[in-house]
């Protein structure tokens, strides 16, 4: 059975694992928690990285400190995992979804513009399968509007913008290390800052509304409440399990990009017959093989070659019901404008198997299924 998903698993885990027990340091904030702030820091050239427990947390964290409150709007896509608009609707937030560009599944840049109201605060741009939304263009209108704008970046270390990494144009951006994400500690995330004036409202937040940091950092003689905040740290043992992946973080991406240009070269031949589509990279763009994915006529084609795949042992999935269509999208949110492609691709997109370890003689086996299904 070839795996959709297999989480990634260097080797050094364990061993860094065991530091951070024998360090008698396993709660938040420990050596761990500090080498991976200071590698993504380095990485990403960002002002300041805080480890937090999820992506989804760290969008949440992003959420209070742009200070979203009852009926503001946030402009996002529909297509999309549901924090990104969890975040918001958790402070009261009306998500406003707008459709997305059937090449890249991103959020269409040219439509945020006509969706903005006066109680447009913020935009949420997601980049899907770690290819980057057009952010010249919208880094242009949040300026223009004077918007924020929070990156859900989950999917994305490791991947640039015209050789910027995302999550780092907008106030903050968000980073998953979920296990079905390219680096991972199980459960976790990271949220990046980019002006320094929101570091320290960051840090009081995530620990509990303390200034504990400070006091960590021999700065102020005892720490004490300031603020609303809660607990987004998470433990240094899993740190530990990040950083040995961190400091392959090159050689994991090469590795997967090899099995992503594999499929897409074993692949052309069908999508030139105009059998199925394929996914485009735009030239700008450095993206990190989070994700391989081909398009089918329709959903009922999907299905069928979903059932195929399945019966030769090869586990292929799909995602993102479009949020505005789901109970609670209806309840918090809208759709603006027309929904073209954002329900229509979204039936059609099928995810093949892609992580660490995948082997060429594997994504072989797929590819010669997907064209015996074509036959
Ligand atoms: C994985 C993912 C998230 C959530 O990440 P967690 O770390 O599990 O909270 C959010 N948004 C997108 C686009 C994702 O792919």
């Amino acid at each position: 059975m070839i795996n959709f998903n297999v989480p990634p698993y260097t080797g050094k885990e364990i061993e860094y694992m065991k530091q951070a027990v024998e360090n008698q340091k396993i709660c938040g904030d420990g050596p761990f928690t500090r080498k991976c702030s200071e590698y993504i820091e380095e990485l990403t050239q960002t002002t300041k990285c805080l480890l937090t427990t999820s992506c989804t947390h760290a969008t949440e964290m992003a959420a209070f400190l742009i200070d979203i409150k009852e009926g503001d709007e946030v402009i996002l896509p529909s297509y999309t995992f549901v924090s990104t608009a969890n975040a918001f609707v958790l402070r009261g937030a009306r998500v406003v979804f707008v459709d997305i560009r059937p090449d890249t599944m991103n959020i269409d840049e040219t439509l945020i513009e006509d969706a903005i109201t006066e109680r447009t605060k913020a935009i949420a741009p997601v980049h899907y399968a770690g290819v980057g939304c057009e952010m010249d263009t919208i880094m242009d209108i949040a300026r223009r509007y004077n918007l924020a704008v929070v990156e859900d970046a989950a999917q994305c270390i490791m991947a640039s913008y015209k050789g910027k990494a995302l999550g780092t144009f907008g106030e903050f951006g968000c980073f998953s290390f979920h296990e079905t994400k390219n680096l991972s500690m199980g459960e976790g995330g990271a949220l990046l800052i980019r002006d320094v004036r929101d570091i320290e409202a960051a840090e009081i937040l995530r620990e509990k509304g303390t200034d504990r940091s400070r006091y960590f950092r021999g700065q102020v003689d005892k720490y004490r409440w300031q603020n609303y905040g809660s607990s987004y740290l998470p433990s240094d043992m899993n740190a530990a399990y990040l950083y040995a992946q961190l400091e392959l973080a090159e050689e994991i991406t090469q590795a997967r990009l090899a099995r992503w240009n594999q499929y897409m070269e074993l692949l052309t031949p069908l999508a030139k017959e105009g059998k199925i589509e394929l996914p485009y990279i735009p030239d700008h763009c450095t993206h990190n093989a989070h994700m391989f994915y081909i398009k089918t006529k329709d959903m009922e084609e999907r299905s069928r070659l979903i059932e195929h795949l399945k019966k030769k042992d090869i586990l292929a999935v799909f995602h993102y019901v479009p949020l505005h269509s789901a109970p609670a999208g209806m309840k918090y949110g809208r759709f603006h404008g027309k929904d073209k492609y954002t329900t229509k691709e979204s039936e059609r997109i099928l995810r093949l198997p892609m992580f660490y370890k995948l082997t060429e003689d594997e994504v072989e086996y797929i590819t010669g299924q997907i064209k015996e299904f074509y036959k």
